[in-house]
């Protein structure tokens, strides 16, 4: 037999754990199904568990960890009543109500039904795919220039990729690092014309070209980058006391592909200042429907939208 309840929250970063204290608060008794333990971001408590210290979200002065982070919003869960359960959902139907959700096996009766679905599956950084990365997250390697720049003054980075978010980090590092080399696997940038413009023009940025990483050193932080150019073949180690890997996302939505719209990029659309999914009844928060500011603080900030509007939503349908 199926389970039902009023919400259920997939997904247990910042916009999942708030949107499960507001509902709890509100007496909508949700389940949060948080996911399993990994090695990524697609794991409980979301991409801050690979992030070591955490400055910019308001209330904690002297900073606090990504794991603490999330570990204090999951007691604040827990504390209003929210039924968190580490397992991760493997298929869902919105086609009708109540909302099905499985866990497990999808050839049997639905684990779960909802009368309201919140989203908040976030997003994963892509990586380079080098065993250093898991080591060195957070220890010198980062993803967010917004969240880790502040670390490197007057140091000399590495931003990794070619595109508009491989700029725009650099760009953002230059206030910061005393020196930013862009690391791009082809000789020719994938960023529009304006970025390239701005990003040539500063007097921070070097560029190499045709080059791939092919190792990070460094047992507790970053110490040094192995590279290669891919023309002549020629490797070495260069020393940079950071590293920004910025080849992209990708939204954690798979699950979601033929129930909700998505963009061609895969985020979930939501209505504009609001979290309604192509599905009445469903609600997305966090980076899985955010492609612009990808901040713990907006993540947090829009489940607790995708709360309010799931409570007003039930309302309207009582
Ligand atoms: P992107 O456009 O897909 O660019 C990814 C870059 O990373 C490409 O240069 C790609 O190289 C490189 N790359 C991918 N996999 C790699 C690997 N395994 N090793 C080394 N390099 C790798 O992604 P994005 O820059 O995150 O941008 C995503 C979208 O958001 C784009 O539409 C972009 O215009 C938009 N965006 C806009 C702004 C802005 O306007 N301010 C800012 C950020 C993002 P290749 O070029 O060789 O494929």
């Amino acid at each position: 037999m199926s389970e039902h309840r009023e919400v259920v929250v997939i997904g247990s970063g910042p916009a999942g754990l708030t949107a499960a204290v507001y509902t709890a608060r509100a007496n909508l008794h949700p389940v949060v199904l948080e996911g399993e333990p990994s090695s990524t971001s697609d794991q409980p408590g979301g991409q801050l568990m690979l992030t070591t210290d955490v400055e910019n979200f308001p209330g904690f002065p002297d900073g606090i960890t990504g794991p603490e982070l999330m570990s204090n919003m999951r007691a604040q869960a827990l504390r209003f009543g929210a039924d968190i359960r580490t397992v991760k959902a493997s298929k869902v139907d919105f086609s009708e109500r109540p909302f099905k959700i499985w866990v497990g096996a999808t050839d049997a009766e639905p684990t779960l039904t909802a009368d309201a679905v919140i989203v908040s599956t976030g997003a994963q950084s892509m990586m380079l795919g080098l065993e250093a990365e898991q080591r060195l997250i957070g220890r010198g390697l980062s993803t967010c220039a917004t969240c880790d720049g502040f670390f490197f003054r007057d140091r000399e980075i590495a931003v990794v990729g070619g595109g508009d978010s491989a700029l725009e980090e650099a760009m953002f590092l230059t206030r910061f690092a005393s020196k930013v080399t862009i690391i791009h696997r082809r000789d020719e940038l994938r960023a529009s014309k304006i970025m390239q413009d701005r990003a040539h023009a500063n007097e921070k940025i070097e560029f190499m070209w045709d080059t791939v990483v092919t190792d990070i050193n460094g047992e507790n932080s970053v110490e040094s980058v192995s590279v290669k150019n891919l023309k002549t073949g020629e490797e070495r180690d260069i020393d940079f006391a950071g590293i920004f890997v910025a080849i992209g996302h990708r939204p954690g939505s798979d699950l979601f592909r033929g129930q909700l719209e998505l963009k061609d990029n895969g985020y979930i659309v939501t209505e504009a200042k609001s979290t309604k999914t192509s599905v009445e009844g469903v609600f997305a928060c966090g980076d899985v429907q955010d492609d612009y500011y990808r901040q713990a603080i907006t993540a947090a900030g829009s489940g607790c939208s995708a709360a309010i509007d799931a409570e007003r939503w039930l309302e309207s349908i009582a």
